[in-house]
Formats: C-alpha cells, structure tokens, sequence
C-alpha cells in the first residue's frame, strides 16, 4: 500500500470499528478491559497505562507519517523527551544538544539530567565540524532540532546521523517545528523522531501530548517500558483530539507555509524590521539545507525589530489577530517575545536569546488579514 501523506493521515490507523462499523475511532475511555479466563486478553489490552485502543489508532498513525516502524504517544512533549533521555543515557554518559534548545529541553537537560551524572554540551548544530569537535568518547546521543526554536536554524540531520553513527551515537531529531507532512527525520538516517504533538500535529491549540516515533525494535520497547513503568502517557480523550487534529495536518501545513511566505516579503520590505529568520529565504544560511531535507519551510517566521527589547514588546502588544501566547503550531496565529516568555530559562546562558526578537506562529487565517495586522503593529 502506497498511500500519500493526506490519505495516510486519514486512514492509517482509523479503519472503521469492527464492531459497531463507528467511522471514527471511538473514544476508549476504559482503564481495564474484561479477561476471558485469566490472561485471556480479548483485544490484546489489559490496562489503560499500558495500552489502549484510541491512544494504539494514534500511534499507529504517526509511525506511518514519519515512516518509522513504531510510535509511542506520551502525555507531553517534554515526557517523551524524558523517556527517550532516559531510554538511550546512563550515569557517566554525555549528550550534545543545539545551543539554540527548546527552553523545556535545556532546562530538562541541564537542571535534571545532571544530577544524575549525565553531561552536555551545547553547540551550534548548523556547525558539523562544531558538533564533531564537541563528540567524546562517553557521547551517547546528538540531539537535534531542525529548524531551531526561536532563531529558525537548520541542522543537516544525514551529515549528522553519520557523525552520530560512527561515534556509536544515538540521533534524536525533535522534528516539531516541521511536522512529519514537512520532514522525515529517519530518511535521513535519524533513530529517533520527537514530537510535540500539542503543536502541529494537534494542531488547535486544545491538547497537550508528545510522540516518540522509531524504527529501531530495542529502543521502541524501551520506550514501552517507559510509557508502563513511569506513566506519562495521553489519557484516550486527548489521543482522540490528536487523531482528530492530525487528519487535517496536510492542508494545514501548505496553509501556513503560505501564509508564512507572505509576511515574510512583507516583513522584509518593512523599515522597522532588522533580521527576518526563515528557512524558506534564498539569504537564509541553511536555505540550502533545509531544501534538501524539508518539502516546504512551515509557519514558523523570528524576525527582530529596531528599537531593541521595546520595541519588541510594542509590536507584541500591538497585534490584533495574532494572540500574544506562548506555544504555537495552532489554526490561529500567536506571537511572543522569546527573550521574556519561552526563552526566559536560559537568561544568562549560552543558550540566551536577542532582545530585539519576535517569534510569530502563522496560523491559517487569510494571509492578507494576517499581514495586515503585522504592518499596522509595527508603525
Ligand atoms: C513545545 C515543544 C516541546 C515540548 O512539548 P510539550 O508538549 O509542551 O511538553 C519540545 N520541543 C519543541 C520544539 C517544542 O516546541
């Protein structure tokens, strides 16, 4: 079966119940299932922590997006990102990490993992003799965003699956930002595909959840493990919102990818505006990069503002149809000042954001509409 994207999202997974002919996958909002004679599993269930109908429908269909064997739903971004740290690091191990991290992930990594006797090293990952350089004998994993939240960098994830591979190293790629109808991160050799999925992937800003997605048999029964042993995972309504949502991600993405390419021609024309970070423009250092590995650029735009942190502020402010919020990757568009909001946790580190910065997250309203609002913001 050589299903496209779309048909996939819509399918995979989502044959109708057997039992009542239910269209759409129900809601199995059931923590225990009924044994025939003990250890006489009817459906392959015996305890929702475990395993459960809806969350499986929503698993099986982010593995078929990504191209991955296996997928595992958890209750957040950042619990899957817990379990695959903690799946692939012992004590004494070493991990690389981009010096532009999700703020969660940095923090996870540098305030938690490290009591636990495991070290890192931020690094530039747009820099592959930067990332070879910051390998040791004890590195066990390189993790990669790709484009990088806020500053929209990009990683090039086959020349790092084969550093990665020859240092004996696991690849993770936090694939977010792009969403899988944007980049397969295991085409290009990644182990391990994250999710947020209370991003894109939801899509509706109404549910929080995280994925693991793999096609590597031993680290996937690892992340079982966790999902069962330590417990984070999505309750079967919010497997079902994330089902529902995902269903819609292949007209989403163009929509915001075209939205995007809107504001940023009108934002590079705009005298107030310094820096515009895109991967989609031809100037964008990993434009070339991101060619090759994405299908399109994706809703996401940073951009600085003249004036420095104020004037930052202001254009947050001064918005109508985009929402000042944190997140992003919803129908509706949000902007934020990183420096004070998503980004406030690595104040004073490496991993610092400029003060000038705003990020927007392009939602799927009329691109005009949403440039509009923009230009009216910063005059
Ligand atoms: C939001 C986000 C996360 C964390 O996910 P949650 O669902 O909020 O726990 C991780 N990585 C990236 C790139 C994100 O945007």
């Amino acid at each position: 079966m050589n299903d496209g994207f779309a048909t996939r999202a819509i399918h995979a997974g989502q044959d109708p119940d057997p039992t009542t002919g239910s269209v759409i996958v129900p809601i199995h909002a059931t923590s225990t299932y009924a044994q025939d004679g003990v250890g006489g599993l009817r459906g392959g269930y015996e305890y929702s922590r475990t395993g459960n109908p809806t969350r499986t429908a929503l698993e099986t269909c982010l593995a078929s997006l990504e191209g991955g064997r296996h997928a595992r739903a958890f209750a957040s971004g950042m619990s899957a990102t817990d379990a695959v740290l903690r799946s692939v690091l012992r004590p004494g191990d070493h991990l690389v990490i981009p010096d532009d991290a999700y703020g969660g992930t940095f923090r996870l990594v540098d305030k938690v993992l490290s009591q636990w006797g495991i070290e890192h090293t931020p690094v530039a990952l747009s820099d592959v003799d930067a990332v070879r350089a910051a390998i040791r004998p004890n590195t066990k994993l390189l993790w990669v965003e790709t484009p990088t939240n806020p500053l929209l960098n990009i990683a090039d994830i086959a020349a790092l699956a084969t550093l990665a591979e020859t240092a004996g190293a696991k690849l993770v790629v936090d694939n977010t930002f792009a969403s899988p109808y944007l980049q397969n991160p295991l085409e290009f050799g990644a182990d391990v595909v994250l999710h947020s999925t209370t991003k894109y992937i939801g899509g509706h800003s109404d549910v929080v959840g995280g994925a693991l997605i793999t096609s590597d048999d031993e680290l996937a029964e690892q992340f079982a493990f966790i999902q069962n042993g330590a417990g984070a995972v999505p309750g079967p309504f919010d497997a079902w919102l994330t089902l529902r949502g995902l269903k819609t991600l292949a007209v989403r993405m163009d929509k915001h990818s075209d939205n995007a390419e809107l504001i940023t021609q009108a934002l590079l024309d705009h005298p107030k505006v310094g820096a515009v970070l895109y991967p989609g423009l031809a100037d964008h250092p990993g434009h070339h990069v991101a060619a090759k590995q994405m299908r399109r650029f994706g809703g996401m735009i940073s951009f600085t503002v003249t004036g420095g942190e104020q004037a930052a502020l202001d254009v947050c402010a001064k918005t109508r149809l985009f929402t000042l919020a944190e997140s992003l990757g919803g129908v509706e568009s949000l902007i934020e000042h990183p420096g004070k909001m998503t980004h406030a946790s690595t104040a004073g580190s490496l991993l610092q954001v400029p003060a000038d910065l705003v990020r927007v997250s392009v939602g799927i309203e009329d691109g005009a509409d949403l440039v509009a609002d923009l230009l009216q913001a910063l005059d």
